[in-house]
């Protein structure tokens, strides 16, 4: 049996947490006092581009190497963080001359590059209200989020716009200017397009940031719609300050880093640490602009000397697919922390860091709504493997139930109920676009509700249970889909497990799993007894599923989650819902 916690030493960290985890440090943290760590514009208020770019760019810091962009044939290109000031501003200029104001909806969709880095800076630079969207998207998903977002500018490359947006260009009459690139470089002729880098040569060097506040609006992120139709939730540019906090204390980022995000830029993870919190932090950022490989991303995180790294669980588990003998041909003497957000990380994934890595990978939960990570198990503090952690400081979060006739009771330790989080804080989410209703609804007085279920241990960890729509309810138990996946993934031939409920009219719900193979195992009926015996005595009768079945693979968003829904609709033959965010359609 594996210990249920790790604990920490000096000798194994080599970090100095930024943060000591301690209950004084936890009393003595303020936003106030945290907000020492940003530099405000010189005439007062606060932009995002500006705190992530200009004022390094402006300091001593200037010709740190702020972008390592890793092309696709081995090519490589260094940004410093003065070059990505004057290209960013060149960037604005060109919006500024295009009559965007402050507000101007902007949609980036790009495929991770130096352009990406300039629609999203740039933009926030000018005042717009920026909103990536996924490379991987087909024209229908795009025009339902340009068209609730009331895209006016569209930054995008010739392929995806050749691909993706001509065929819907005309039913979006709102979108007023099209700039595009050409991903290998040179100039782009397209009827009803702007040649970006066209414009960008003949755009000045320097720029005078919009006035922007704490208040002012910044970026539209959609919801990865694992639960439903994605929602479009705004944020402010004062979500600055969450995310220099949660990269320093929750990330342990310091100066000399070099850090790596693997999430996709079209996802808000892709935007909160891809391109903005390493940047807030004056750190280098490498930007893998190929697509996943296992072999390569060994050889990034030795080569490139990473020292900390966040990822997300499904990338590990494609990591832990492609078997150990791929790492063991690498060494990560550089590699000092390791995080993962998205979906609960099962204790097994913990532990394949250790084993693999060298280093145990830490768990951390957040939301698009909540714009930065919440709760983390932070360098400072031993991990509970399968826990995502304490609330970081400056966050209050409780288990709560939300009673029918309204109002809410915060229940106590070990107690199943919704993640709650205390509000406000600076990154959190002003609204749902065109959704005023669901938006309220997700507060209960001081509290924002996460639909999340978890549970809080005697020590202050948080469990996750499920999402509230994913929960089973089988003869009067509450079952967390995450505890059966995860002692269905110690098995050694899964690779994926999701389950479900099931309608039973005794039972009232009965488990049922599906399970993704391991290379080497065939799906038969001796291992699908192996495996709901394996469940059954880790589990007991209760909790174990009673059905299962294999899958070539799991259904998944393009962010990695897994999409139990569409399991169930399909199991139950039911209509499949909103699938714009589906991987593999
Ligand atoms: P939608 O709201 O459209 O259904 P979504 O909730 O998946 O989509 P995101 O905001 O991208 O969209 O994901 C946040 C959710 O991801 C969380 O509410 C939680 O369910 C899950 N999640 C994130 N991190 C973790 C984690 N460390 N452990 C467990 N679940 C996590
Ligand atoms: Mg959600």
């Amino acid at each position: 049996m594996r210990p249920s916690i790790i604990e920490k030493s000096p000798a194994d960290l080599h970090l100095t947490p930024n943060w000591p985890d301690t209950a004084e440090a936890r009393v003595a943290f303020s936003w106030a006092a945290a907000m020492d760590g940003l530099s405000g514009l010189p005439g007062g208020g606060l932009n995002l581009a500006y705190e992530a770019v200009d004022r390094h760019a402006e300091g001593p810091r200037r010709g740190r190497v702020a972008l390592r962009l890793l092309g696709r044939e081995g090519r490589r290109r260094e940004v410093s963080f003065s070059e990505l000031s004057r290209l960013t501003n060149r960037f604005a200029n060109l919006l500024a001359g295009l009559g965007v104001r402050a507000g101007t909806r902007l949609f980036v969709l790009c495929n991770r590059g130096i352009e990406l880095y300039l629609g999203v800076l740039g933009g926030l630079k000018c005042g717009c209200v920026v909103s990536p969207l996924f490379p991987a998207f087909g024209p229908e998903p795009l025009e339902t989020r340009l068209r609730l977002g009331e895209g006016e500018v569209l930054l995008t490359s010739e392929s995806l716009y050749l691909r993706k947006v001509a065929p819907i260009r005309d039913r979006l009459p709102r979108l007023r200017h099209v700039l595009v690139y050409r991903e290998e470089g040179g100039p782009v002729e397209l009827k009803g397009t702007e040649d970006l880098h066209c414009l960008l040569g003949e755009s000045a060097d320097s720029f005078e940031i919009a006035p922007t506040t704490a208040d002012s609006p910044s970026l539209l992120h959609f919801t990865s719609g694992t639960t439903g139709t994605p929602k479009g939730a705004l944020h402010v540019h004062g979500a600055a300050l969450t995310h220099y906090v949660t990269g320093k204390y929750a990330l342990d980022l310091h100066a000399e880093d070099i850090f790596w995000c693997t999430a996709d830029p079209g996802w808000v993870t892709g935007i909160s640490y891809g391109v903005l919190t390493p940047l807030l932090l004056g750190v280098t950022s490498v930007v893998d602009c190929a697509d996943f490989d296992a072999e390569r991303w060994y050889s990034i995180l030795e080569r490139e000397r990473i020292s900390v790294w966040y990822t997300a669980p499904t990338a590990i588990r494609l990591l832990m697919r492609a078997g150990v003998e791929l790492a063991r041909g690498h060494s990560f003497p550089a590699l000092r922390f390791v995080a993962s957000v998205g979906e609960p990380l099962n204790p097994e994934a913990v532990w394949w860091g250790k084993e693999v890595l060298g280093l145990p990978i830490h768990d951390n939960w957040w939301q698009t709504e909540t714009g930065g990570i919440m709760l983390a198990n932070t360098p400072a503090m031993p991990i509970k493997p399968g826990s995502m952690g304490k609330p970081l400081p400056g966050i209050e979060a409780a288990i709560v139930h939300r009673r029918e006739e309204g109002g809410l009771d915060v229940l106590g330790t070990e107690d199943v109920g919704e993640l709650a989080l205390k509000q406000p804080w600076p990154g959190m989410f002003r609204a749902y676009i065109g959704q005023e209703e669901r938006y309220r609804d997700c507060f209960v007085g001081d509290w924002y509700l996460s639909g999340d279920l978890a549970r809080r241990d005697a020590d202050g960890y948080y469990w996750f249970v499920g999402r509230s729509d994913d929960v089973i309810k089988s003869a009067g138990h509450l079952i967390g889909p995450f505890e059966v996946e995860s002692s269905l993934l110690e098995h050694p031939a899964v690779a994926e497990a999701a389950v479900i409920g099931k309608p039973d009219p005794i039972l009232g719900e009965t488990v049922k799993a599906f399970v993704s193979l391991k290379g080497g195992f065939e799906p038969n009926t001796e291992l699908r007894d192996q495996l709901l015996g394996h469940a059954r005595k880790h589990l007991g009768a209760v909790v174990a599923p009673k059905e299962l079945d294999f899958l070539p693979s799991l259904p998944r968003t393009r962010s990695g989650k897994l999409m139990r829904r569409l399991l169930k609709a399909r199991e139950l033959g039911l209509p499949e819902g909103d699938l714009s965010t589906l991987e593999n359609p």
